[in-house]
Formats: C-alpha cells, sequence, structure tokens
C-alpha cells in the first residue's frame, strides 16, 4: 500500500501495490514539462489505484502531434498520475508519501536527449530512444 499527495494536498491517491522499479525519462518534453532533468514514474495496474480526494483538481494537457499527455493539479501544479494507457496508470514517484521505500531505479528513457549536465550514476538499464 502507498499514499501519495499534491503539493497543496488537493489530490491524494492510494495505490494497493508493491512500488520497486523506477522509469526515469529524460525526454526533452518531460524536462520542459518539470523544468528539470526529466520524470520519475511508477506503473501499476488501473485496477490497484485510486485518487481519494481532489479529482475535479486535475488538469489534464496532451501535446498537439505527440503521444503524450501530462496531468497536474490546478491549484499548486505538481505532476500528479494518469492513464499510461488502456491497463495502466503512472504515478510520478515525488509525489509519493509513503510506501516508496522499495523504489530503485530499473530503467532510463530517451537517454540520447538526456541533458548535458545530467550524469546517471545508478544501474538502471539506459534505453536511449524510449522503451523498447
Ligand atoms: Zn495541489
Ligand atoms: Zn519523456
Amino acid at each position: 500500500m502507498a499514499l501519495g499527495e499534491c503539493n497543496c494536498g488537493a489530490v491524494s491517491y492510494e495505490v494497493d501495490a508493491a512500488l520497486t522499479d523506477v522509469f526515469l525519462c529524460h525526454c526533452s518534453i518531460c524536462r520542459k514539462s518539470t523544468g528539470s532533468g526529466g520524470i520519475a514514474v511508477a506503473l501499476v495496474n488501473r485496477a490497484a489505484f485510486r485518487f481519494l480526494t481532489g479529482e475535479e483538481s486535475i488538469v489534464k494537457w496532451t501535446k498537439p502531434n505527440h503521444d503524450w499527455h501530462t496531468y497536474f493539479c490546478k491549484i499548486c501544479g505538481s505532476a500528479l498520475p494518469g492513464e499510461n494507457d488502456a491497463t495502466q496508470m503512472y504515478i510520478p514517484v515525488g509525489t509519493l508519501s509513503s510506501g516508496y521505500e522499495s523504489l530503485r531505479v530499473a530503467h532510463h528513457l530517451f537517454t540520447n536527449s538526456k541533458a548535458h549536465w545530467e550524469v546517471i550514476g545508478d544501474t538502471g538499464i539506459q534505453h536511449p530512444n524510449g522503451y523498447e
């Protein structure tokens, strides 16, 4: 069981699954979205995820002409969980408040476009052009 919420606390959620693998995306879109080196997410089955509060405060933005979208809190701007595909949710792991103790970076995505100042120092598998 894991719990998470945004910075202002309006949106909160729970995950009924063990979270272990972090996927770190270094692509240029994720870097602009976060203003940082990219975004770190965990993936869970939809059935294991549910919002507890604040779904009405969630904004979805889809980048035109790209297969990419993001969810964020309209009050504080924190990244939030959303659907990854038909069966999975992605969870920005920085929003977790508990249940994250076993997380380790398992995969680095789009390392070909990572920021030049970012140095990868863990054993996560590097995927130059995304997850294949
Ligand atoms: Zn918020
Ligand atoms: Zn990305």
